[in-house]
Protein backbone atom coordinates (compact mmCIF):
# COMPACT_ATOMS: atom_id res chain seq x y z
CA UNK A 1 0.00 0.00 0.00
CA UNK A 2 1.79 2.12 0.22
CA UNK A 3 1.47 -1.33 1.85
CA UNK A 4 0.01 -1.67 5.09
CA UNK A 5 0.44 -3.88 7.92
CA UNK A 6 -1.51 -3.98 11.21
CA UNK A 7 0.70 -3.58 13.72
CA UNK A 8 0.56 -3.42 18.47
CA UNK A 9 -2.09 -0.49 19.49
CA UNK A 10 -0.91 2.81 20.53
CA UNK A 11 -0.34 3.54 24.11
CA UNK A 12 -4.12 5.56 24.00
CA UNK A 13 -5.45 2.39 22.86
CA UNK A 14 -5.68 3.26 19.28
CA UNK A 15 -5.49 0.79 16.43
CA UNK A 16 -2.01 1.41 14.55
CA UNK A 17 -1.04 1.12 10.42
CA UNK A 18 2.70 0.09 9.41
CA UNK A 19 3.19 2.04 5.90
CA UNK A 20 5.69 0.33 3.14
CA UNK A 21 6.70 2.22 -0.23
CA UNK A 22 5.06 0.07 -3.07
CA UNK A 23 8.24 0.31 -4.60
CA UNK A 24 11.32 -0.57 -2.40
CA UNK A 25 8.85 -2.07 0.26
CA UNK A 26 10.70 -0.07 3.11
CA UNK A 27 9.05 1.22 5.49
CA UNK A 28 7.99 4.73 5.71
CA UNK A 29 6.09 4.85 9.21
CA UNK A 30 3.29 4.13 11.75
CA UNK A 31 -0.40 5.81 11.91
CA UNK A 32 -2.66 5.66 14.57
CA UNK A 33 -6.22 4.90 13.46
CA UNK A 34 -8.61 7.93 14.88
CA UNK A 35 -12.14 6.52 16.64
CA UNK A 36 -15.20 7.75 16.06
CA UNK A 37 -14.76 9.50 19.45
CA UNK A 38 -11.63 11.51 17.93
CA UNK A 39 -14.06 12.35 15.21
CA UNK A 40 -16.40 13.79 17.27
CA UNK A 41 -13.91 16.07 19.19
CA UNK A 42 -12.53 17.60 15.86
CA UNK A 43 -16.19 18.71 15.04
CA UNK A 44 -16.73 20.30 18.16
CA UNK A 45 -13.81 22.10 17.61
CA UNK A 46 -14.40 22.87 13.63
CA UNK A 47 -17.59 23.65 14.91
CA UNK A 48 -16.38 26.73 17.17
CA UNK A 49 -13.85 27.39 14.78
CA UNK A 50 -15.99 27.63 11.59
CA UNK A 51 -17.81 31.35 12.04
CA UNK A 52 -14.82 33.15 12.58
CA UNK A 53 -13.46 31.52 9.47
CA UNK A 54 -16.74 32.25 7.62
CA UNK A 55 -16.52 35.86 8.66
CA UNK A 56 -13.05 36.50 6.93
CA UNK A 57 -13.44 38.38 3.83
CA UNK A 58 -12.90 36.85 0.41
CA UNK A 59 -9.63 38.30 0.21
CA UNK A 60 -8.21 37.32 3.40
CA UNK A 61 -8.85 34.04 2.69
CA UNK A 62 -7.56 34.60 -0.83
CA UNK A 63 -4.61 36.05 0.41
CA UNK A 64 -3.73 32.83 2.61
CA UNK A 65 -4.25 30.28 -0.44
CA UNK A 66 -2.44 32.36 -2.88
CA UNK A 67 0.61 32.12 0.42
CA UNK A 68 -0.15 28.55 -0.07
CA UNK A 69 0.65 28.00 -3.34
CA UNK A 70 3.98 30.24 -3.08
CA UNK A 71 4.84 27.69 0.33
CA UNK A 72 4.19 24.78 -2.32
CA UNK A 73 6.58 25.92 -5.20
CA UNK A 74 9.17 26.59 -2.52
CA UNK A 75 9.20 23.49 -0.54
CA UNK A 76 8.31 21.36 -3.67
CA UNK A 77 11.08 18.78 -3.26
CA UNK A 78 10.46 18.04 0.42
CA UNK A 79 6.60 16.97 -0.40
CA UNK A 80 7.63 15.46 -3.71
CA UNK A 81 9.83 12.92 -1.43
CA UNK A 82 6.84 11.86 0.75
CA UNK A 83 4.60 11.81 -2.55
CA UNK A 84 6.85 9.67 -3.89
CA UNK A 85 8.12 7.50 -1.28
CA UNK A 86 3.97 6.53 -0.62
CA UNK A 87 2.79 6.19 -4.05
CA UNK A 88 6.25 5.03 -6.34
CA UNK A 89 5.05 7.33 -8.71
CA UNK A 90 7.45 8.91 -11.17
CA UNK A 91 8.99 12.11 -10.14
CA UNK A 92 7.99 13.91 -12.91
CA UNK A 93 4.25 12.64 -12.76
CA UNK A 94 3.86 13.93 -9.04
CA UNK A 95 5.20 17.10 -9.88
CA UNK A 96 3.06 17.87 -13.01
CA UNK A 97 0.09 16.09 -11.27
CA UNK A 98 0.27 16.36 -7.52
CA UNK A 99 1.87 19.93 -7.65
CA UNK A 100 1.72 22.03 -10.23
CA UNK A 101 -2.22 21.40 -10.84
CA UNK A 102 -2.33 22.07 -7.01
CA UNK A 103 -0.97 24.93 -7.03
CA UNK A 104 -3.29 25.85 -9.91
CA UNK A 105 -6.45 24.99 -7.81
CA UNK A 106 -4.92 27.58 -5.04
CA UNK A 107 -4.47 30.25 -7.17
CA UNK A 108 -7.34 30.03 -9.06
CA UNK A 109 -10.41 28.88 -6.62
CA UNK A 110 -8.80 31.86 -4.15
CA UNK A 111 -9.21 34.29 -6.70
CA UNK A 112 -13.01 32.77 -8.36
CA UNK A 113 -14.33 32.57 -4.94
CA UNK A 114 -15.31 35.85 -4.43
CA UNK A 115 -16.62 36.79 -8.31
CA UNK A 116 -18.89 33.16 -8.30
CA UNK A 117 -19.73 33.01 -4.51
CA UNK A 118 -20.53 37.19 -4.01
CA UNK A 119 -24.13 38.00 -2.97
CA UNK A 120 -26.44 39.51 -5.88
CA UNK A 121 -29.58 40.75 -6.45
CA UNK A 122 -31.68 39.43 -9.34
CA UNK A 123 -34.26 41.64 -11.33
CA UNK A 124 -37.69 39.62 -10.69
CA UNK A 125 -39.71 39.21 -13.86
CA UNK A 126 -43.15 39.72 -11.28
CA UNK A 127 -42.82 40.73 -8.00
CA UNK A 128 -42.09 44.07 -9.09
CA UNK A 129 -41.68 45.35 -5.48
CA UNK A 130 -39.76 43.19 -3.70
CA UNK A 131 -35.94 42.49 -4.35
CA UNK A 132 -34.04 39.31 -4.46
CA UNK A 133 -30.73 38.91 -2.93
CA UNK A 134 -29.08 35.52 -3.90
CA UNK A 135 -26.47 34.77 -0.86
CA UNK A 136 -23.74 31.86 -0.76
CA UNK A 137 -23.55 30.86 2.80
CA UNK A 138 -21.24 28.31 3.75
CA UNK A 139 -22.42 25.27 5.03
CA UNK A 140 -20.52 25.01 8.15
CA UNK A 141 -18.23 21.46 8.81
CA UNK A 142 -17.50 19.85 5.69
CA UNK A 143 -16.20 16.06 5.19
CA UNK A 144 -14.13 14.99 2.65
CA UNK A 145 -12.84 11.66 2.46
CA UNK A 146 -10.15 11.15 -0.82
CA UNK A 147 -8.33 7.78 -2.34
CA UNK A 148 -4.70 6.93 -2.74
CA UNK A 149 -4.36 7.48 -6.53
CA UNK A 150 -3.71 11.64 -5.98
CA UNK A 151 -3.51 11.47 -2.58
CA UNK A 152 -2.22 15.18 -2.60
CA UNK A 153 -3.98 16.90 -5.41
CA UNK A 154 -7.77 14.90 -4.35
CA UNK A 155 -7.15 15.98 -0.80
CA UNK A 156 -6.42 19.45 -1.20
CA UNK A 157 -8.39 20.54 -4.25
CA UNK A 158 -11.79 19.85 -3.07
CA UNK A 159 -10.13 21.08 0.41
CA UNK A 160 -9.41 24.69 -1.26
CA UNK A 161 -12.93 25.35 -2.21
CA UNK A 162 -14.68 24.34 0.57
CA UNK A 163 -12.37 26.76 2.71
CA UNK A 164 -12.33 29.12 0.36
CA UNK A 165 -16.46 29.24 0.35
CA UNK A 166 -15.63 29.71 3.90
CA UNK A 167 -16.31 26.33 5.87
CA UNK A 168 -14.21 24.24 8.10
CA UNK A 169 -13.22 20.90 6.81
CA UNK A 170 -12.60 17.47 8.04
CA UNK A 171 -10.04 15.91 5.93
CA UNK A 172 -9.96 12.01 6.27
CA UNK A 173 -7.32 10.79 3.69
CA UNK A 174 -6.95 7.48 2.16
CA UNK A 175 -5.15 4.90 4.90
CA UNK A 176 -2.77 3.90 2.10
CA UNK A 177 -0.98 7.24 1.83
CA UNK A 178 -1.68 8.85 5.16
CA UNK A 179 1.28 10.96 4.81
CA UNK A 180 0.85 12.24 1.61
CA UNK A 181 -3.00 13.55 2.87
CA UNK A 182 -1.33 15.19 6.19
CA UNK A 183 0.72 17.59 3.56
CA UNK A 184 -2.70 19.13 3.06
CA UNK A 185 -2.51 20.46 6.34
CA UNK A 186 1.14 20.61 6.90
CA UNK A 187 0.69 23.25 4.08
CA UNK A 188 -2.31 24.98 4.26
CA UNK A 189 -1.71 25.57 8.42
CA UNK A 190 1.80 27.20 7.54
CA UNK A 191 -0.08 29.62 5.16
CA UNK A 192 -2.60 30.38 7.99
CA UNK A 193 -5.51 28.61 7.61
CA UNK A 194 -5.90 28.37 12.01
CA UNK A 195 -5.33 24.31 12.90
CA UNK A 196 -9.22 23.62 13.76
CA UNK A 197 -10.84 25.12 10.51
CA UNK A 198 -8.68 22.69 9.07
CA UNK A 199 -8.07 19.18 10.81
CA UNK A 200 -6.71 15.87 9.03
CA UNK A 201 -8.38 12.89 10.56
CA UNK A 202 -5.84 9.77 10.10
CA UNK A 203 -7.71 6.33 9.87
CA UNK A 204 -9.54 3.62 7.49
CA UNK A 205 -12.92 2.86 6.53
CA UNK A 206 -13.88 3.45 10.35
CA UNK A 207 -12.60 6.72 10.46
CA UNK A 208 -14.39 7.55 6.97
CA UNK A 209 -17.44 6.10 8.58
CA UNK A 210 -17.55 7.90 11.23
CA UNK A 211 -17.15 10.99 9.82
CA UNK A 212 -20.29 10.38 7.53
CA UNK A 213 -22.09 9.65 10.66
CA UNK A 214 -20.95 12.42 13.00
CA UNK A 215 -22.92 14.98 11.75
CA UNK A 216 -20.84 17.20 9.34
CA UNK A 217 -23.24 19.98 6.67
CA UNK A 218 -21.76 17.89 3.50
CA UNK A 219 -19.60 15.13 2.96
CA UNK A 220 -17.59 15.09 -0.23
CA UNK A 221 -16.53 11.93 -1.44
CA UNK A 222 -13.44 10.68 -3.87
CA UNK A 223 -12.80 6.92 -4.15
CA UNK A 224 -14.81 3.30 -5.25
CA UNK A 225 -18.63 2.94 -6.33
CA UNK A 226 -18.68 0.45 -3.54
CA UNK A 227 -17.96 2.66 -1.05
CA UNK A 228 -19.58 5.63 -2.52
CA UNK A 229 -22.97 3.68 -2.60
CA UNK A 230 -22.12 2.89 1.23
CA UNK A 231 -21.26 6.88 1.96
CA UNK A 232 -24.36 7.56 -0.23
CA UNK A 233 -26.68 5.36 2.02
CA UNK A 234 -25.49 6.59 5.35
CA UNK A 235 -25.84 9.87 3.92
CA UNK A 236 -29.34 9.52 2.91
CA UNK A 237 -30.44 8.41 6.25
CA UNK A 238 -28.75 11.23 7.56
CA UNK A 239 -29.88 13.92 5.38
CA UNK A 240 -26.51 15.47 4.51
CA UNK A 241 -25.89 16.63 1.00
CA UNK A 242 -22.81 14.22 -0.70
CA UNK A 243 -21.13 14.21 -3.87
CA UNK A 244 -19.71 11.33 -4.74
CA UNK A 245 -16.76 11.18 -7.62
CA UNK A 246 -16.60 7.21 -8.37
CA UNK A 247 -14.61 5.37 -10.51
CA UNK A 248 -14.60 4.82 -14.14
CA UNK A 249 -14.48 2.44 -17.07
CA UNK A 250 -13.41 5.38 -19.73
CA UNK A 251 -13.68 4.68 -23.50
CA UNK A 252 -11.12 5.90 -26.17
CA UNK A 253 -12.71 6.29 -29.74
CA UNK A 254 -10.29 5.97 -32.91
CA UNK A 255 -11.94 7.51 -35.81
CA UNK A 256 -11.13 5.98 -38.68
CA UNK A 257 -9.70 9.61 -39.86
CA UNK A 258 -7.74 10.00 -36.51
CA UNK A 259 -4.12 11.33 -36.46
CA UNK A 260 -2.88 7.96 -35.55
CA UNK A 261 0.57 8.93 -33.95
CA UNK A 262 -1.35 11.54 -32.13
CA UNK A 263 -3.99 8.95 -30.94
CA UNK A 264 -1.51 6.15 -29.97
CA UNK A 265 0.67 8.45 -28.18
CA UNK A 266 -1.86 9.87 -26.42
CA UNK A 267 -3.95 6.29 -25.64
CA UNK A 268 -0.47 5.19 -24.05
CA UNK A 269 -0.24 8.03 -22.13
CA UNK A 270 -4.45 7.97 -21.25
CA UNK A 271 -3.49 4.09 -20.28
CA UNK A 272 -0.23 4.03 -18.28
CA UNK A 273 0.47 7.32 -16.57
CA UNK A 274 0.25 6.85 -12.80
CA UNK A 275 0.69 3.21 -14.04
CA UNK A 276 -3.13 2.91 -14.74
CA UNK A 277 -4.62 4.17 -11.50
CA UNK A 278 -6.32 7.14 -12.71
CA UNK A 279 -10.16 7.44 -12.24
CA UNK A 280 -10.16 9.31 -15.75
CA UNK A 281 -7.61 7.01 -17.41
CA UNK A 282 -8.24 5.12 -20.88
CA UNK A 283 -9.80 1.86 -19.53
CA UNK A 284 -11.32 0.95 -23.27
CA UNK A 285 -10.16 1.83 -26.61
CA UNK A 286 -12.39 1.27 -29.08
CA UNK A 287 -10.72 1.66 -32.53
CA UNK A 288 -12.46 1.39 -36.35
CA UNK A 289 -11.12 -2.03 -37.95
CA UNK A 290 -9.56 -0.46 -41.15
CA UNK A 291 -6.91 1.48 -39.00
CA UNK A 292 -6.96 -0.77 -36.14
CA UNK A 293 -3.64 -2.51 -37.35
CA UNK A 294 -1.45 0.79 -38.47
CA UNK A 295 -2.73 2.28 -34.61
CA UNK A 296 -1.78 -0.91 -32.81
CA UNK A 297 1.53 -0.88 -33.93
CA UNK A 298 2.31 2.26 -33.07
CA UNK A 299 0.49 1.52 -29.90
CA UNK A 300 3.31 -0.95 -28.87
CA UNK A 301 5.96 0.77 -30.22
CA UNK A 302 5.32 3.17 -27.98
CA UNK A 303 4.72 0.90 -25.32
CA UNK A 304 8.21 -1.04 -25.31
CA UNK A 305 9.45 2.48 -24.98
CA UNK A 306 8.46 2.76 -21.65
CA UNK A 307 11.06 3.08 -18.93
CA UNK A 308 9.61 1.49 -15.91
CA UNK A 309 10.96 1.39 -12.32
CA UNK A 310 11.51 3.39 -8.90
CA UNK A 311 14.69 5.60 -10.60
CA UNK A 312 14.22 9.20 -11.27
CA UNK A 313 13.91 8.44 -15.05
CA UNK A 314 10.81 6.60 -14.91
CA UNK A 315 7.64 6.10 -17.21
CA UNK A 316 5.44 4.29 -14.99
CA UNK A 317 5.62 3.72 -11.71
CA UNK A 318 3.74 1.28 -8.50
CA UNK A 319 0.82 -0.67 -8.16
CA UNK A 320 -0.05 1.08 -5.21
CA UNK A 321 -0.72 -2.49 -2.84
CA UNK A 322 -1.25 -6.24 -3.88
CA UNK A 323 -4.84 -5.78 -3.63
CA UNK A 324 -5.03 -3.75 -6.76
CA UNK A 325 -2.32 -6.46 -8.17
CA UNK A 326 -4.70 -8.47 -7.66
CA UNK A 327 -7.33 -6.70 -10.17
CA UNK A 328 -5.02 -6.70 -12.48
CA UNK A 329 -3.55 -9.99 -12.67
CA UNK A 330 -7.25 -11.38 -12.49
CA UNK A 331 -8.48 -8.83 -15.37
CA UNK A 332 -5.72 -9.91 -17.72
CA UNK A 333 -5.30 -13.55 -16.68
CA UNK A 334 -9.58 -13.88 -17.57
CA UNK A 335 -9.72 -11.77 -20.87
CA UNK A 336 -6.25 -14.06 -22.11
CA UNK A 337 -8.35 -17.14 -21.20
CA UNK A 338 -10.93 -15.88 -22.97
CA UNK A 339 -9.42 -15.11 -26.28
CA UNK A 340 -7.95 -11.94 -25.83
CA UNK A 341 -4.64 -11.74 -27.59
CA UNK A 342 -1.54 -10.50 -25.67
CA UNK A 343 0.97 -7.38 -27.51
CA UNK A 344 3.37 -7.00 -25.07
CA UNK A 345 3.20 -6.95 -21.03
CA UNK A 346 0.73 -9.38 -19.03
CA UNK A 347 2.98 -9.54 -16.10
CA UNK A 348 4.40 -8.44 -12.84
CA UNK A 349 7.64 -6.97 -13.16
CA UNK A 350 10.48 -9.70 -12.90
CA UNK A 351 13.25 -6.52 -12.67
CA UNK A 352 11.88 -5.36 -9.11
CA UNK A 353 11.24 -6.36 -5.29
CA UNK A 354 8.39 -3.91 -5.56
CA UNK A 355 5.06 -4.10 -6.70
CA UNK A 356 5.28 -3.25 -10.34
CA UNK A 357 2.94 -4.39 -13.52
CA UNK A 358 4.45 -3.98 -16.85
CA UNK A 359 2.47 -1.84 -19.09
CA UNK A 360 -0.02 -4.40 -20.90
CA UNK A 361 -2.12 -4.20 -24.38
CA UNK A 362 -4.24 -6.67 -25.18
CA UNK A 363 -6.16 -7.10 -28.22
CA UNK A 364 -9.32 -8.94 -29.79
CA UNK A 365 -11.06 -7.71 -25.94
CA UNK A 366 -14.58 -8.69 -26.38
CA UNK A 367 -16.94 -6.16 -24.25
CA UNK A 368 -18.18 -9.58 -22.23
CA UNK A 369 -14.51 -9.99 -20.92
CA UNK A 370 -13.93 -8.13 -17.13
CA UNK A 371 -11.42 -6.50 -18.40
CA UNK A 372 -13.87 -4.19 -20.70
CA UNK A 373 -16.42 -4.04 -17.73
CA UNK A 374 -15.02 -3.29 -14.46
CA UNK A 375 -12.56 -1.24 -13.82
CA UNK A 376 -9.10 -2.53 -13.70
CA UNK A 377 -7.05 0.96 -12.47
CA UNK A 378 -4.04 -0.92 -13.72
CA UNK A 379 -1.23 -0.31 -16.87
CA UNK A 380 -3.53 -2.38 -19.16
CA UNK A 381 -4.78 -1.11 -22.53
CA UNK A 382 -7.66 -3.19 -23.76
CA UNK A 383 -8.44 -2.95 -27.72
CA UNK A 384 -11.78 -3.31 -28.87
CA UNK A 385 -11.95 -3.66 -32.75
CA UNK A 386 -15.26 -2.34 -33.92
CA UNK A 387 -16.86 -2.02 -37.86
CA UNK A 388 -17.78 1.93 -37.37
CA UNK A 389 -18.01 5.06 -34.94
CA UNK A 390 -21.55 4.21 -34.10
CA UNK A 391 -20.52 0.34 -33.09
CA UNK A 392 -18.11 2.53 -31.05
CA UNK A 393 -20.55 5.01 -29.30
CA UNK A 394 -23.04 1.84 -28.64
CA UNK A 395 -20.41 -0.01 -26.81
CA UNK A 396 -19.06 2.77 -25.43
CA UNK A 397 -22.33 3.72 -23.73
CA UNK A 398 -22.69 -0.32 -22.97
CA UNK A 399 -21.59 0.10 -19.32
CA UNK A 400 -22.72 1.43 -15.57
CA UNK A 401 -19.96 3.74 -15.52
CA UNK A 402 -19.99 7.18 -17.25
CA UNK A 403 -17.09 9.25 -15.88
CA UNK A 404 -14.82 10.64 -18.96
CA UNK A 405 -14.04 9.59 -22.39
CA UNK A 406 -11.91 10.84 -25.52
CA UNK A 407 -12.41 10.88 -29.00
CA UNK A 408 -9.87 11.16 -31.51
CA UNK A 409 -10.52 12.18 -35.14
CA UNK A 410 -9.40 14.67 -37.62
CA UNK A 411 -12.66 16.67 -37.86
CA UNK A 412 -13.23 18.65 -34.57
CA UNK A 413 -16.56 19.48 -35.48
CA UNK A 414 -17.62 15.62 -35.89
CA UNK A 415 -15.52 15.11 -32.83
CA UNK A 416 -17.17 17.18 -30.90
CA UNK A 417 -20.81 15.61 -31.82
CA UNK A 418 -19.74 12.18 -31.20
CA UNK A 419 -18.53 13.48 -27.52
CA UNK A 420 -21.79 14.72 -26.92
CA UNK A 421 -23.34 11.38 -27.21
CA UNK A 422 -21.52 9.58 -25.07
CA UNK A 423 -22.95 9.32 -21.64
CA UNK A 424 -20.03 10.94 -19.64
CA UNK A 425 -19.99 13.46 -17.08
CA UNK A 426 -17.27 14.78 -19.27
CA UNK A 427 -15.34 14.21 -22.70
CA UNK A 428 -12.12 15.39 -24.10
CA UNK A 429 -11.81 15.92 -28.40
CA UNK A 430 -8.43 14.55 -29.32
CA UNK A 431 -6.57 14.44 -25.92
CA UNK A 432 -7.34 12.11 -22.81
CA UNK A 433 -7.36 12.77 -19.19
CA UNK A 434 -7.77 16.35 -19.22
CA UNK A 435 -10.56 17.17 -17.30
CA UNK A 436 -10.20 17.35 -13.60
CA UNK A 437 -7.29 19.52 -14.02
CA UNK A 438 -8.79 22.28 -15.57
CA UNK A 439 -10.59 23.90 -12.54
CA UNK A 440 -13.12 25.96 -14.78
CA UNK A 441 -14.84 22.80 -16.22
CA UNK A 442 -17.28 21.19 -13.70
CA UNK A 443 -16.01 17.53 -13.56
CA UNK A 444 -18.12 14.40 -11.84
CA UNK A 445 -19.83 11.43 -13.35
CA UNK A 446 -22.79 10.00 -14.61
CA UNK A 447 -24.64 6.77 -13.91
CA UNK A 448 -22.54 4.77 -11.03
CA UNK A 449 -19.32 7.06 -11.36
CA UNK A 450 -21.03 9.60 -9.25
CA UNK A 451 -23.33 12.43 -8.08
CA UNK A 452 -22.62 16.25 -8.04
CA UNK A 453 -19.72 18.30 -9.14
CA UNK A 454 -16.44 19.31 -7.90
CA UNK A 455 -14.29 22.76 -9.83
CA UNK A 456 -16.31 24.96 -12.33
CA UNK A 457 -18.71 27.63 -10.70
CA UNK A 458 -20.91 24.88 -10.02
CA UNK A 459 -18.03 22.90 -7.65
CA UNK A 460 -17.82 26.35 -5.64
CA UNK A 461 -21.02 26.96 -5.21
CA UNK A 462 -21.64 23.31 -3.72
CA UNK A 463 -19.83 23.99 -0.96
CA UNK A 464 -22.41 26.75 0.08
CA UNK A 465 -26.10 27.29 0.19
CA UNK A 466 -27.31 29.43 -2.01
CA UNK A 467 -29.75 31.02 0.08
CA UNK A 468 -32.55 33.53 -1.12
CA UNK A 469 -33.59 36.46 0.73
CA UNK A 470 -36.67 38.75 -0.63
CA UNK A 471 -36.81 42.25 0.59
CA UNK A 472 -40.00 43.96 0.08
CA UNK A 473 -39.47 47.80 -1.70
CA UNK A 474 -42.45 50.01 -0.60
CA UNK A 475 -43.46 48.85 3.01
CA UNK A 476 -46.65 48.93 2.56
CA UNK A 477 -49.92 48.77 5.06
CA UNK A 478 -51.28 45.44 3.61
CA UNK A 479 -50.34 43.24 -0.15
CA UNK A 480 -53.02 42.18 -2.55
CA UNK A 481 -52.79 38.48 -1.87
CA UNK A 482 -52.62 39.20 2.68
CA UNK A 483 -55.81 38.56 4.15
CA UNK A 484 -58.82 39.56 4.10
CA UNK A 485 -59.47 37.55 1.07
CA UNK A 486 -62.79 39.09 -0.75
CA UNK A 487 -64.45 38.59 -3.80
CA UNK A 488 -63.48 41.45 -5.48
CA UNK A 489 -59.99 40.30 -5.11
CA UNK A 490 -61.10 36.84 -6.80
CA UNK A 491 -62.25 38.95 -9.68
CA UNK A 492 -58.54 40.85 -10.13
CA UNK A 493 -56.99 37.53 -9.79
CA UNK A 494 -58.67 36.10 -12.76
CA UNK A 495 -58.20 38.95 -14.77
CA UNK A 496 -54.18 38.98 -14.08
CA UNK A 497 -54.18 35.31 -14.71
CA UNK A 498 -55.71 35.93 -18.33
CA UNK A 499 -53.62 38.71 -19.08
CA UNK A 500 -50.36 37.64 -18.02
CA UNK A 501 -50.59 33.79 -19.46
CA UNK A 502 -53.78 33.12 -20.91
CA UNK A 503 -52.90 35.10 -24.15
CA UNK A 504 -50.15 35.40 -26.63
CA UNK A 505 -49.26 38.85 -25.72
CA UNK A 506 -48.72 37.20 -22.45
CA UNK A 507 -45.17 36.04 -22.75
CA UNK A 508 -43.81 39.59 -23.51
CA UNK A 509 -45.69 40.48 -19.99
CA UNK A 510 -43.89 37.77 -18.13
P1 LIG B 1 -12.00 3.38 -1.64
O1 LIG B 1 -13.44 3.55 -1.95
O2 LIG B 1 -11.52 2.05 -1.22
O3 LIG B 1 -11.53 4.40 -0.48
C1 LIG B 1 -11.71 5.79 -0.61
C2 LIG B 1 -11.74 6.42 0.77
O4 LIG B 1 -12.91 5.99 1.45
C3 LIG B 1 -10.58 6.04 1.67
O5 LIG B 1 -10.17 7.19 2.36
C4 LIG B 1 -11.19 5.03 2.63
O6 LIG B 1 -10.53 4.96 3.88
C5 LIG B 1 -12.58 5.58 2.78
N1 LIG B 1 -13.61 4.63 3.22
C6 LIG B 1 -13.62 3.28 3.13
N2 LIG B 1 -14.77 2.79 3.62
C7 LIG B 1 -15.52 3.85 4.03
C8 LIG B 1 -16.82 4.00 4.59
N3 LIG B 1 -17.61 2.95 4.86
N4 LIG B 1 -17.27 5.23 4.85
C9 LIG B 1 -16.50 6.33 4.57
N5 LIG B 1 -15.26 6.24 4.04
C10 LIG B 1 -14.78 5.02 3.77
O7 LIG B 1 -11.23 3.89 -2.94
P2 LIG B 1 -9.67 3.82 -3.22
O8 LIG B 1 -9.27 2.41 -3.50
O9 LIG B 1 -8.94 4.59 -2.19
O10 LIG B 1 -9.57 4.70 -4.57
C11 LIG B 1 -9.68 4.19 -5.85
C12 LIG B 1 -11.05 4.48 -6.43
O11 LIG B 1 -11.28 5.89 -6.41
C13 LIG B 1 -11.15 4.08 -7.88
O12 LIG B 1 -12.39 3.48 -8.10
C14 LIG B 1 -11.07 5.41 -8.63
O13 LIG B 1 -11.66 5.40 -9.91
C15 LIG B 1 -11.78 6.31 -7.68
N6 LIG B 1 -11.42 7.70 -7.92
C16 LIG B 1 -12.36 8.54 -8.41
C17 LIG B 1 -12.03 9.86 -8.70
C18 LIG B 1 -13.02 10.84 -9.27
O14 LIG B 1 -12.77 12.03 -9.21
N7 LIG B 1 -14.13 10.40 -9.83
C19 LIG B 1 -10.73 10.30 -8.47
C20 LIG B 1 -9.80 9.41 -7.97
C21 LIG B 1 -10.16 8.11 -7.69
Amino acid sequence: MAILEPIEPSPRGRRRLRVKSPATLKVLGEVEIQSAEDVGQALERARKAQPEWAGTSFSQRRRILERAARLLVDRQDEFLDVLIGETGKPRQEALAVEILAACDALQFHAKRARQVLAEHTIPLHLLKTKKLCISYRPLGVVGIVTPWNFPFLLSLNPTVQALAAGNAVLLKPSEVTPFSGQLVATLLHAAGVPQDVLQVLTGDGQTGEALVEVGVDKLSFTGSVATGRRVAEACARRLVPCTLELGGKDPLIVCADADLERAAAGAVYGAFANAGQVCVSTERVFVVDSVADAFLRKVVEKTARLRQGPGGEADVGAIIHAPQLDIIEEHVGEALARGARLLCGGRRHPGYPGLYYEPTVLDEVTPDMLVAREETFGPVLAVLRVADEEEALRLANDTHYGLSASVWTRDKRRGAALARRIQAGSAVVNDCMLTYGIPEAPFGGRKDSGIGQVNGDVGLRSYCHAQSIVIDRLGSKNEFLWFPYTARMGRWLGRILRLLWGTRLARFLT
